[in-house]
């Protein structure tokens, strides 16, 4: 009995250190990665206003394919740059590239997201102008993705960043939003622009729950807050119908194109008109 508990903990012990070692892996080739710019790339998805189905903005996602770890997802990726302080220079790349490639198109604004600990960082701010001034974008064609989590965390020297950010004309989108815990009356004080409804309530707003009331809500909450309203993770016509109809601005997702890389871009700009509405019965 307890040499088979000491074989069982072996096993474990075996699956950790083989957890960390792979780990260990990735943190040096990201900073390889990050020192040569191989393998890293900036990769774009439309936003589409749902009234017309013009695209509107591209929201910029850092995609990592690496010789032997291969595609790295950034889920991985950007919780290993965050703990290990590679965050900075990652998040300062690709709003680097991805500012100066949406300069280039017209009237488009690009979406980057921005982690927390990048908030957290006094120079924020002064980089971000420092982009901006560097790839000819005008602020207000800039918008910066922050979860909602990191906002509600987030301290008051990064709320003043967001402010100082936003007086320029930078406009502040809060990301992921129903899966943190922010109050409406923090919604209204930090006086961010966007609210992205996360995925997750998207994907089963037409499937039986509460999903459909929840966006609904956040819906009218934030026409009444003067708010613009994203769904993010739209797959179906179906969604996109539910979605329009419930007030949603801008929708987002694979109905329409997933994110694609810098060069295919002129082939994802739409427009994806609204579908003619099918009618309930016709009897000829
Ligand atoms: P996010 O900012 O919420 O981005 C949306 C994610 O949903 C993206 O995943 C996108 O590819 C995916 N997506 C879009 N439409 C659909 C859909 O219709 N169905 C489904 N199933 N998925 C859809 P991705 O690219 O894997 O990124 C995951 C997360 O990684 C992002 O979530 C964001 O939090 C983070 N991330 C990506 N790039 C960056 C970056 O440059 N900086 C930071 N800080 N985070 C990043
Ligand atoms: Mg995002
Ligand atoms: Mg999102
Ligand atoms: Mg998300």
């Amino acid at each position: 009995e307890a040499k088979k508990k000491r074989n069982r903990l072996v096993v474990y012990t075996k699956a950790m250190d083989a957890a960390l070692a792979h780990r260990r892996d990735i943190e040096k080739a990201l900073l390889e990665a990050l020192l040569t710019r191989e393998g890293l790339s900036c990769h774009y998805q439309p936003m589409i206003r749902s009234a017309d189905g013009k695209v509107v903005g591209l929201e910029a996602l850092a995609r990592w394919r690496h010789p032997t770890l291969g595609v790295v997802s950034p889920v991985q990726f950007i919780a290993v740059a965050e703990e290990t302080g590679l965050i900075g220079q990652l998040g300062e790349w690709v709003l680097r590239t991805a500012c100066a490639r949406v300069a280039k198109l017209d009237d488009l604004f690009v979406a980057v997201n921005v982690s927390a600990v990048q908030l957290r960082d006094d120079g924020f701010a002064d980089m971000v102008m420092r982009v901006l001034l560097e790839t000819r974008l005008p602020p207000k064609r800039l918008e910066l993705e922050i979860t909602e989590t990191a906002i509600v965390n987030a301290d008051g020297a990064a709320v003043q960043l967001l402010r100082r950010l936003r007086r320029t004309g930078v406009r502040i989108s809060l990301d992921d939003f129903g899966t943190g815990y922010s109050s409406l009356t923090l919604l209204k004080d930090l006086a961010v622009d966007k609210v992205k409804i996360d995925r997750s309530f998207v994907q089963n707003a037409t499937q039986a729950g509460d999903s459909a009331a929840i966006v609904r809500a956040v819906s009218n909450l934030g026409a009444a807050l003067g708010l613009c309203v994203v769904a993010e993770g739209v797959e179906t016509e179906q969604q996109r119908a539910f979605l329009s109809e419930a007030g949603c601005d801008e929708l987002q997702g694979f109905l329409f194109s997933p994110a694609v890389p810098e060069d295919r871009i002129e082939r994802i700009i739409g427009p994806y008109p609204v579908p003619a509405p099918v009618p309930a019965y016709s009897a000829g």
